[in-house]
């Protein structure tokens, strides 16, 4: 496959008992072999930091045949609870992370994502919404902890859509997460939920793409068999947007990569 890379996982998924394992990671080493992806990069929640476990990151490491690189990673969000123990076990540990995935899932105490909360959706100016998860997403990118940003328009998950044209908010994000050199993720994973649609829209990647901000591909798996998920489909994307290069990360490094054949 020519989609190498794979930047957003979560081997704990969302479970705060599970614990990094040789056993837990080498089911995603099996599937990557299988999928041929070489580069992945594990980005548990932040909220399960004590899940991550260095040790055996590293000994798993070492069973690593040498075509194929996983990294350890961390996606920070901005859950009022738990982000502050997050973001201080990231700097506590910064130097042994490679890679640092800022997203937004929470508006004030409101988890939008979550599919229990949906009905608060009906509370809202979706507008004034959209506006709103945007300006959190800036703050995201302004954090000096976060080497890229995760599905940079979640807020859409459950299909409430904005009726004005936000593409000024959309432009203004942009602009940010270039002037702080950080990566824009592209995911798969917006195709497995109600809207149906890859994370960002293509209105977003076609910005991103114009201001030649540097982009991450991710399936955002919670499972091992979801890793590389619709990477045809992403391939698709990515050549009708005449993308060239992804990148990589090594401890917070980021090397673009050719994409060749697409
Ligand atoms: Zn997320
Ligand atoms: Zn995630």
């Amino acid at each position: 496959m020519t989609l190498f890379s794979d930047y957003h996982n979560h081997p704990l998924g969302h479970d705060p008992n599970r614990k990094y394992s040789l056993e837990l990671l080498g089911e995603w080493l099996e599937v990557a072999q299988k999928k041929g992806l070489t580069d992945i990069a594990f980005t548990d929640h932040d909220r399960y930091h004590e899940g991550v476990n260095f040790d055996d990151f590293e000994r798993f490491y070492e069973t690593l045949p040498a075509n194929i690189k996983f990294k350890l990673g961390i996606e920070l969000d901005n859950d009022p609870e738990t982000s502050l123990a997050g973001k201080r076990w990231i700097e506590k540990n910064y130097d042994k992370l490679d890679f640092v995935l800022g997203s937004v899932h929470f508006i004030g105490e409101w988890a939008f994502d979550h599919p229990s909360y949906k009905a608060e959706f009906e509370n809202w100016n979706i507008n004034k919404l959209y506006e709103t998860y945007f300006k959190e997403i800036q703050k995201t990118a302004k954090s000096d902890l976060v080497d890229g940003l995760a599905h940079l328009d979640l807020i859409k998950i459950f299909n409430y859509l904005p009726t004005a044209d936000l593409s000024w908010v959309f432009e203004e994000t942009l602009e940010i997460i270039k002037k702080q050199n950080k990566t824009l993720e592209i995911s798969t994973a917006g195709w497995r939920k109600p809207i149906n649609e890859i994370y960002p829209s293509e209105q977003i990647i076609a910005m991103a793409r114009q201001k030649e901000i540097p982009i991450t591909i991710a399936s955002d798996a919670h499972a091992p068999n979801h890793l590389g998920e619709d990477y045809n489909r992403l391939a698709e994307i990515l050549k009708k947007h005449n993308f060239k290069e992804v990148a990589i990360f090594e401890k917070h490094k980021r090397i673009m990569r050719p994409l060749k054949d697409l």
